[in-house]
């Protein structure tokens, strides 16, 4: 066959990483990221075939620029005429969207409407279509939202305790987030386990600077931690996850805090960083802990590991079976330290590690790395790209 490749761009409101992937067999010659956008500081790096390329992005250095350098990027490399589709990652799909979607013009007014529940996120993610509309004109584009694969979450899961009139008039309810990763370890497991397609039910835990845990029943999402918007459920690197909400009013009415200050409070000083006092990085806590005997990073690692073997545990009443659990995200993939101390707080679930598989399974191994006698404790290293790659090839037809 010849070689056809899906250009996946994840669009933020400073950065845009992109990556070439062929969707029937997940390579990918080229990958980058352009960063410090709207800067003076903006840059591109092109990995191609391994080999890293860092240019300087010319004024204005908007996200136009760096889609028209990634255009010409292609072009040189060869790459413009394999180049069928380009899939991009969306944050938010609301309620209006449960699969990957062909953007049209009213596509493009929808995710506009739905700016108000993601207002960090969903503005960037238009002005990357917008630009990539451009750059690359005869191509067709598709939306697919990180939202999408909890769409099947009951409303039990998904309605807060509020007045239902905030979700009939302002959809204020549980979206979730990391979806395309939860499917994509989720269908993984299923196959590292033997079990037959769509029957696979598991606790997923992608942790990585954000953090969210996902109960799937039959390869379905029935139930996760993250909210209306990425802030809520477990510990994050520096997100708080859960707090009780009284605490806002506390800080505002009796600590003077203005919305903004709680607002960057909760999103970027608290998790893993506030109590460590040391870095929202497992890894940089992980040496603090295991170098320097550093206890103010044990008690914020203890606590991220508990929090999220708590919520583990809570979605055993979302499930009627458990497979086993999984593990993915940077610190998923990566921490042996946090995927024992986790494990260690489960074994009521018979749940437990084997310590050398433990140690062996990193840096892009996946396997089980339980005992015989244990329920799986899998560790699975996502790929959000692939999985917009192919399914941006299956709505387009261009595979
Ligand atoms: P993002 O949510 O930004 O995609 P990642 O999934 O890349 O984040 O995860 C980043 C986290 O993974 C950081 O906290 C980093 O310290 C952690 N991490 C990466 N490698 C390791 C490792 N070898 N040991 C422990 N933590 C690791």
């Amino acid at each position: 066959m010849e070689n056809k490749f899906i250009l996946v761009i994840n669009c933020g409101s400073s950065s845009i990483k992109f990556s070439l992937i062929a969707p029937h067999n997940g390579q990918e010659p080229l990958s980058g990221i352009a960063q410090n956008l709207l800067t003076e500081q903006a840059n591109i790096t092109f990995k191609l075939n391994g080999e890293k390329i860092k240019q300087d992005l010319p004024s204005p250095f908007v996200h136009h620029t760096a889609l028209s350098h990634i255009v010409h990027f292609l072009q040189q490399n060869k790459f413009s005429d394999q180049v069928v589709a380009v899939g991009h990652r969306v944050v938010h799909g609301g309620e209006r969207y449960s699969e990957p979607t062909l953007i049209n013009d009213d596509v493009m007014a929808t995710l506009e409407q739905l700016s108000h529940l993601a207002p960090l996120h969903n503005p960037a993610n238009i002005t990357g279509i917008t630009a990539a509309q451009q750059a690359f004109s005869a191509l067709p584009q598709v939306a697919v939202f990180d939202t999408a694969f909890h769409q099947t979450m009951p409303a039990m899961a998904y309605l807060y305790a509020l007045p239902y009139e905030l979700y009939q008039k302002h959809g204020i309810r549980r979206y979730g987030f990391h979806g395309t990763s939860h499917y994509y370890v989720s269908r993984q497991a299923t196959r590292l386990l033997n079990l037959p397609e769509s029957t696979g039910s598991f606790i997923s835990a992608h942790l990585g600077n954000g953090a969210s845990i996902c109960a799937i029943e039959n390869g379905k999402s029935v139930d996760t931690s993250m909210g209306l918007t990425p802030l809520s459920g477990v510990v994050m690197g520096t997100r708080s996850g859960d707090v009780d909400p009284g605490i806002i009013f506390h800080l505002i009415n009796s600590l003077g805090y203005s919305h903004q200050q709680v607002n960057d409070l909760l999103n970027k000083d608290s998790g893993l960083l506030g109590l460590s006092k040391l870095s929202n990085d497992c890894r940089a806590i992980e040496e603090a802990i295991l170098n320097d005997n550093n206890q103010q990073a044990k008690l914020a690692l203890d606590i991220f590991c508990y929090r999220i073997a708590k919520q583990i545990a809570a979605y055993t009443a979302s499930l009627t079976s458990l497979d086993g659990i999984i593990f993915t995200g940077g610190i998923g993939e990566n921490s042996d330290y946090v995927r024992q101390q986790v494990v260690s707080f489960l074994s009521v679930l018979n749940l437990v590690i084997d310590n050398t598989l433990n140690i062996q399974t990193r840096f892009g191994k996946a396997g089980n790395i339980a005992t015989a006698d244990s329920r799986p404790v899998l560790v699975i290293p996502t790929n959000e790209e692939l999985v917009i790659a192919q399914q941006t090839a299956e709505v387009t037809q261009t595979l």
